[in-house]
């Protein structure tokens, strides 16, 4: 099913495997569950941990941002205009200043830093933060994709001295994301996204995109070079080393629920999830093959397998008396935990037991001692072989193409374009597609498929979510 119902295998695994609770009674909100709320809480580990190796703070800021601040940097509002939810109440007295629900913190945090800032000294700033945004989503919602809420919402904001550094921030930027998507096993292109498409305010926005199994792409994370848009309204100066004073040069970037939403798409299977170990909330779950002749014996080893293994991974003993082994192994199959270890009194005999792969569905028996040694490997294994698989299957999607004719609605096209907006608007009218940008890694000569100008632009362009 998840190949020819993506949308339903999707819907049916974000229930069944209890990631979140689709029943609140507004929409494009969501309930996380305890299952899914660990799975994002591992993968916000992991950013966090790449972003504080790259120097970054973690901050908070307020929800509420007042009008007057959300419509300091003109293009920015206009941008955001339509998805703002305001406060204007407190209790039963009409507030002074209206109060917007952050769909964004530009404009929370800049104020704030202008006051932070004062001498070259202070820079490089490099700040973010885990927040919850609000935006009115007008088209479909859909959990973890589309939402009124998006309940993990990683900004980074950054603050330098010259343009030239602010650029250079947005190469980190990018190898932070690669690190990142790279650990979780999703591929990604990078994007440089079409001016009529940037951040509301930014000079220009570059973009990961990956391909959900439906062959609809989905922006997984996007960088911003703001240069001085946002310093000049919201006045963040410094002192230069010269006594002079200038406006500092800012980028943004981000990351969002979006980032869970393709770990369970890409790597699943028609069985369920499939974890990689870094972010399961268990790594193995134990099942203890009960017979009633053999109850004790096979607890008693089950138990000490489970303690000794608890110290090194994050481990499940299913001791439930009232599921066979085999509901368990289907349940634990859904999910995708990356190992399950069956101990039985034939494996206690042979002192082995029975490791039970999620990814390939391969059973192997192990011996005893050996276990740890074996796990590690597999750990490997397991990630290596399901990031080939998904980058194998991501490239699949990707088509070279030269003539309008040829372009493919399944597919992400990448084609020459010359990078003028009318020959971009032109192809997305006529295809129905979305130009998702220039690709930032790749070009090659040809000419525009549209005008026909010689150009060595090489864009993509696909259906996207
Ligand atoms: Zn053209």
């Amino acid at each position: 099913m998840k190949d020819n119902n993506f949308s339903e295998w999707y819907n049916e695994i974000i229930e069944k495997a209890e990631i979140l609770d689709v029943r609140y009674p507004v929409k494009g909100l969501y309930i996380w569950l305890p299952y899914g709320l660990r799975i994002r809480n591992n993968i916000i580990s992991i950013i966090k941990q790449i972003l504080e190796a790259h120097g970054h703070e973690e901050v908070l800021f307020p929800l509420l941002i007042p009008e007057n601040l959300l419509r300091k940097e003109s293009e920015h509002i206009k941008g955001f205009e339509e998805q703002v939810y305001w406060v204007t109440k407190g209790g039963d007295k009409e507030l002074n200043v209206k109060l917007a629900l952050r769909p964004t913190s530009e404009t929370a945090i800049y104020p704030i830093v202008a006051l932070w800032i004062k001498s070259h000294k202070d820079l490089p700033l490099k700040i973010y933060q885990v927040v919850n945004v609000f935006r009115y989503e007008t088209k479909h919602t859909r959990p973890l994709i589309r939402l009124r809420e998006i309940t993990t919402f990683k900004e980074a904001h950054t603050f330098h001295k010259s343009m030239e550094e602010a650029e250079e921030q947005v190469k980190e930027a990018i190898e932070i994301y690669k690190k990142f998507f790279d650990k979780l096993a999703i591929p990604y292109m990078i994007n440089r996204r079409p001016d009529w498409d940037k951040f509301p305010g930014a000079l220009y926005t570059i973009a990961f995109d990956t391909i959900f199994p439906d062959g609809r792409t989905l922006q997984i994370a996007t960088i911003h070079n703001l240069g001085q848009n946002f310093s000049k309204p919201f006045d963040i100066k410094f002192e230069k080393i010269d006594g002079s004073f200038d406006h500092v040069y800012q980028t943004c970037y981000g990351i969002s629920d979006r980032v869970v939403a393709s770990v369970i798409a890409i790597h699943g299977d028609k069985d369920g999830l499939v974890l990689l170990p870094d972010i399961s909330p268990y790594q193995i779950v134990i099942v203890p093959i009960i017979y009633k002749d053999s109850k004790k014996i096979v607890l008693e080893n089950s138990m000490e397998i489970y303690k000794r293994l608890s110290k090194k991974y994050r481990v499940y003993i299913d001791l439930r008396e009232d599921e066979t082994p085999g509901s368990k192994f289907y349940y634990w199959e859904m999910k995708g935990i990356p190992l399950r270890i069956e101990i039985g009194p034939k494996d206690i005999k042979e002192n082995v037991v029975t490791i039970f792969r999620r990814d390939t569905k391969e059973r192997l028996k192990v011996e005893n001692d050996s276990i740890e040694k074996f796990i590690n490997d597999l750990f490997n294994d397991i990630y290596n072989n399901l990031r080939s698989k998904a980058w194998k299957r991501f490239e699949e999607k990707i088509v070279r193409i030269y003539s309008l004719n040829d372009i493919k609605s399944g597919c992400v096209n990448e084609i020459n374009l010359c990078g003028k907006d009318s020959c971009g608007k032109y192809l997305e009218d006529k295809t129905g597609l979305r130009v998702l940008g220039e690709a930032i890694d790749k070009k090659e000569h040809g000419s525009c498929i549209v005008c026909k100008e010689l150009t060595d632009k090489i864009y993509r362009i696909a259906k996207s979510y």
